[in-house]
């Protein structure tokens, strides 16, 4: 699905010295390398504080505590996601409220959003999924009205812009991750949490050490949860060229656009024009047992092809509620994911293409 060779060939040499120059530091937590990349990764974003931590995961659980939910709140949040999004609403003993998806851009209905607003809903939790932004004006419209919080999952969609914004600028904060296979990965777990709120970003810098504002010093429970200096450092080698990979992404995008053009049982996936997808994932769908015999032969020709995902998360084991999302449900029955990477080459494409044709 992801050759991360390419990017190891180019930066090889940069990454090393990077990673040496932590290590003969002596400085492994908390130290220049975290500090330059926040101010780095805020600067890219467009936003006015950047807070590293652990995982992505980590930034939307200490996102949803820094915003002040917690026990009671209800959260509005996709099913057609990656579980994460609304796990992490339970682990913060909120309540996640399942809403259903535009069938075009896989992301958050906001129509769906507004039905299920109830007087206990204090957030919204849209997710730019597979690298496509939710759409955030009527989202953003339904917090005001309603006085709700928004924190962007931008786990997937780190560069994508909304009406010419970054994502994590379009709510009150957002989460990224920088799991290796994401737009922009570290070598190992990492994500952030960005705002422009100073109050937000104090929080969350508080909530990544134990709640403690000096050392043994402590106003709240929180987390064991950095970006260690290592991740940091990699990170702002890759930070430089992230620009460039998702130029290249929207590029193979292109290509498999016009290669797969005309197939009846293909429809390709949504680009709205306020929109820039970063093609997280490029993800097709096709109808029905027509999706098993694709995904059995591209297998079999050597050719990876992944289903994110297979189950909607109010259907999973820990949740399994009886609503009915038939969005997110005929969307887990059809996605098919194929291969994207920003040096994916067109002789390569071409042939992916080729053998999606054939089988069809
Ligand atoms: C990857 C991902 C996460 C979690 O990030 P980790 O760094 O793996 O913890 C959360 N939400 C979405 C939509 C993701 O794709």
């Amino acid at each position: 699905m992801l050759d991360l060779g390419p990017q190891l060939g180019t930066l090889g040499p940069e990454l090393e010295a990077a990673l040496l120059r932590v290590v003969r530091s002596g400085r492994y937590v908390l130290g220049p390398e975290l500090e330059a990349f926040e101010r780095e990764c805020a600067g890219y974003l467009g936003v006015a504080f950047a807070v590293g931590v652990a995982s992505g995961t980590d930034a939307l659980v200490i996102g949803l505590r820094a915003l002040g939910l917690g026990p009671g709140d209800e959260v509005l949040v996709p099913s057609f996601t990656f579980f994460a999004t609304a796990e992490t609403v339970s682990l913060v003993g909120a309540v996640p409220i399942f809403v259903d998806i535009d069938p075009e851009t896989f992301c958050m209905d906001p129509r769906a959003a507004r039905a299920a607003t109830s007087a206990r809903t204090r957030a919204i939790l849209p997710v730019h999924l597979f690298g496509h932004p939710a759409d955030m004006d009527p989202l953003r419209e339904l917090a005001r009205e309603r006085g709700l919080l928004v924190l962007e999952d931008a786990a997937q969609a780190i560069g994508a812009t909304y009406r010419g914004v970054r994502t994590g600028g379009l709510g009150n904060a957002a989460a990224f991750s920088f799991y290796p296979s994401k737009n922009l990965g570290a070598l190992g777990d990492g994500g952030l949490i960005a705002t422009d709120d100073p109050q937000t970003a104090e929080r969350a810098r508080l909530l990544r050490n134990h709640g403690a504002p000096r050392p043994y010093h402590h106003e709240w429970i929180g987390y064991c949860s950095r970006l260690d200096e290592l991740q940091a450092a990699a990170l702002r080698v890759k930070l430089r060229h992230l620009e460039a990979w998702n130029e290249s992404r929207r590029r193979v995008a292109g290509l498999y656009r016009d290669r797969l053009a005309g197939l009846r049982d293909v429809t390709l996936p949504a680009e709205r024009a306020e929109c820039r997808h970063v093609y997280h994932v490029f993800t097709i769908r096709v109808p029905g047992e027509r999706r098993e015999a694709l995904r059995e032969q591209l297998a079999s020709d050597g050719i990876a092809s992944t289903v994110y995902y297979p189950e909607p998360v109010h259907r999973s084991l820990p949740y399994a509620r009886a609503q009915s999302l038939p969005e997110s449900e005929r969307a887990c029955g059809e996605v098919v994911s194929l291969p994207i990477w920003p040096e994916l080459d067109d002789a390569r494409i071409a042939r992916i293409a080729a053998r999606i044709k054939r089988s069809l």
